[in-house]
């Protein structure tokens, strides 16, 4: 379509193109067959002008020949007989006789002839030194008598011996030839020139500032030895630099050569008002096929385009369907008095019906357990809410019953309201949440039981452990001095043992009453907790020489104070005990807001930790270091995170051996209050 439409323009440019460029040829044909006929009648006419005028120089010659030869030149008879000849010659503005000398004898226009000399004019020398008896036409020159640009026509007057006896030369004024031409050209457009073969302009009209008469043109083409005599060409006027076309022909009898020339700019603007309107009619013709081809393309396309929509949605309401008929969840249309209208394979399976049967069936004929007024109790909140969700039994026609989710939504189908039911069977789900509530009530009975025994163990080792302590403390004031040495140490390395021992047991009591105790979060600021903290450990951070960096801007947080609170110590306790032995210990704590929880930090330059221990510490009596070097039980870390998790968080260790530590965790933040109505 689309090359049909650009064919069907081309048509038209070239059809347009070709009426103008015939239009243009046919203007500058006619035009040049005219100029050229106009040409040769001007040049004939001009040639007879001259002719006119040389007859009158002969006339002179043979007068003075046949009485008395040049001294009768003078006379007022001479005179008088000049005036006769030149009547019924217009173009003759004046003759004058002139001796060998070039004394002028007689004139056209005063007798006795005024006082001049012709003697150094080319006119006169050229006769003097040829005894050619032809006519010479000579250059404009400005005239002796008037001081007026003329023309000369002379000739030579010859003695019976041939020898030079003096010149008669006829006046013409260039004017003369212009005023005549003018009158004869065709147009304001046209111009005419008379020229000498050699090129020496003669007359123009009309007249131009570029056009000195006088000037010589010898250089131009035209005046060539090989040039043609006549002939029609189209060049550049060498006067005003128009494009013109020229008509020129050269005289038979004369050495002069006429141009007549057209301005082709003028000459074709008619031509070019209709090429106006040939390239209007063009582009308005373009302009209405191209929006036709458009018109029809985009048209086309539309169409191509509406056809492949509706393929796709075909493709995608087939997929659809297929989607439907083969899900795993029972799918059901129906009307709102509950008659099905479509229900997919899955759900005819599990009700015990085929296809067929199902649409002749309504809701509660398919569950019996459907009674009409759970049926107008779920047409009530689709009314309200558009959709309802609710889970049920549903007791199918044949089989067992199963526990299902059901989803309903309303829809427009072909202009009726109807409902659209997704059922999917849950007893898989069901079943796992039973079994995973019947693990998590097991397991935390365990807990409990596992916590109250950790706990009634640890306070009851207690007891024992203190009477054994106490015993042997006696046995030590009783019978210190009776026993030796060696007695001594073992005494003391049992009483060493029992207050390990303790410690010990007090640890594991603390480690189990994390989240056995009702300890309920509430908002805690954390600024104050960690002021409480080293308010606790005072004695070891003076003792330690420690220097404590703590931040201004702590939040609120969702804690429990007492386990924030040992939180705190347990890790700042650390950053003390595990210093580096070269310097004093340096701890910063700080907080900041990480996504939805607030991270707190407790960075010292202590010992550090190598990365292979990072997990391992937080582990129940890990510990790193033999008792020798630092005391301690292994259950601190434990505990700490023991109360970060029973409070959502959690806790994790970056660090670098020799450089220090960095315990993190994370904690909630107090929930923002939702803004009011
Ligand atoms: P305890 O301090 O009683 O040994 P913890 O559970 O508090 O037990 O710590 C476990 C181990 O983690 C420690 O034995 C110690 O090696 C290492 N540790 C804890 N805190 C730091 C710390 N700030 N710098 C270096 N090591 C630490």
């Amino acid at each position: 379509m689309i090359a049909l439409g650009a064919i069907l323009v081309a048509a038209v440019l070239v059809i347009t193109s070709y009426e103008i460029w015939r239009q243009r040829t046919v203007v500058l044909s006619s035009s040049a067959a005219g100029l050229e006929s106009l040409a040769l009648t001007l040049a004939e006419q001009t040639e007879r002008n001259i002719e006119n005028v040389e007859k009158v120089i002969d006339s002179v010659i043979d007068s003075l020949a046949e009485g008395g030869g040049i001294d009768h030149a003078g006379s007022a008879d001479m005179h008088r007989e000049l005036r006769e000849r030149a009547v019924g010659v217009p173009q003759i503005n004046g003759i004058a006789l002139a001796d060998s000398s070039g004394r002028v004898l007689n004139t056209l226009t005063q007798w006795p002839a005024p006082q001049f000399n012709i003697g150094d004019r080319g006119y006169f020398q050229f006769h003097r030194d040829h005894t050619d008896k032809a006519m010479h036409i000579g250059p404009p020159v400005i005239a002796r008598n008037s001081d007026r640009e003329v023309i000369t026509l002379s000739k030579r007057i010859s003695g019976p011996d041939g020898s030079f006896k003096g010149i008669v030369t006829v006046i013409v004024l260039p004017r003369y030839f212009q005023d005549a031409y003018a009158r004869v050209l065709p147009a304001n457009n046209s111009a005419l020139a008379l020229f000498r073969t050699d090129g020496i302009l003669l007359a123009r009209a009309p007249e131009a500032p570029g056009a000195k008469l006088g000037k010589s043109y010898a250089h131009l083409p035209d005046f060539q030895p090989d040039a043609p005599l006549s002939g029609l060409v189209r060049a550049p006027s060498p006067m005003d630099g128009q494009m013109r076309m020229v008509a020129f022909h050269t005289l038979a009898r004369y050495p002069l050569k006429l141009n007549l020339s057209l301005d082709e700019g003028q000459l074709l603007a008619s031509w070019r008002g209709n090429t106006l309107r040939l390239a209007a009619f063009g582009v308005t013709a373009t302009i209405l096929l191209t929006s036709m081809v458009f018109l029809l393309v985009r048209h086309m396309r539309g169409e191509e385009e509406s056809v492949r929509q509706l393929r796709d949605s075909e493709n995608r309401l087939r997929l659809a369907q297929f989607t439907l008929d083969h899900a795993a969840d029972m799918v059901f249309w129906a009307t709102m008095d509950g008659r099905v209208i479509y229900a997919n394979r899955a759900a005819c399976e599990r009700t015990g019906v085929t296809v067929e049967e199902a649409l002749t069936l309504t809701v509660a004929e398919l569950d019996p357990a459907f009674s009409p007024e759970m049926w107008q109790g779920h047409l009530a909140t689709l009314r309200q809410d558009g959709t309802v969700r609710y889970e049920a039994v549903h007791r199918p026609r044949k089989g067992r019953p199963f526990p299902v989710d059901v989803v309903i939504t309303t829809v427009m189908w072909e202009g009726q309201e109807s409902l659209c039911a997704f059922v999917r069977d849950i007893t898989d789900r069901k079943q796992a949440e039973a079994a995973l509530a019947e693990q998590a009530i097991s397991l935390e009975a365990s807990n409990a039981e596992l916590e109250q025994f950790a706990y009634v163990a640890s306070h009851d080792l207690r007891e024992p452990l203190r009477m054994v302590n106490s015993f042997v403390t006696m046995l030590s004031k009783r019978y210190g001095d009776k026993l030796d040495d060696e007695a001594r140490d073992y005494i003391a390395f049992a009483q060493d043992g029992a207050v390990r021992m303790d410690r010990l047991i007090l640890d594991l009591l603390e480690y189990s009453r994390v989240g056995s105790l009702d300890r309920p979060l509430s908002p805690t600021p954390l600024g104050q907790c960690i002021d409480l903290a080293c308010r606790n450990l005072l004695l070891a951070i003076d003792e330690s020489g420690a220097a404590i960096d703590r931040g201004t801007d702590f939040p609120m947080v969702m804690a429990n104070e007492e386990e924030l609170v040992r939180l705190l110590v347990n890790l700042i306790a650390n950053a003390l005990k595990y210093r580096a032995p070269d310097r004093a210990p340096r701890i910063t704590i700080s907080s900041e807001r990480r996504d939805d929880d607030i991270l707190v930090t407790i960075a010292d330059n202590g010992i550090g930790i190598a990365p292979e221990y990072f997990e391992r510490i937080f582990r129940i009596f890990q510990r790193l270091h033999g008792r020798d070097r630092y005391e301690g039980t292994g259950i601190g870390l434990a505990i700490c995170k023991k109360i970060v998790e029973r409070h959502g968080g959690r806790i994790w260790v970056e660090s670098v051996p020799d450089q220090g530590s960095s315990f993190h965790f994370t904690l909630k933040p107090t929930p923002t209050p939702s803004p009011g109505p």
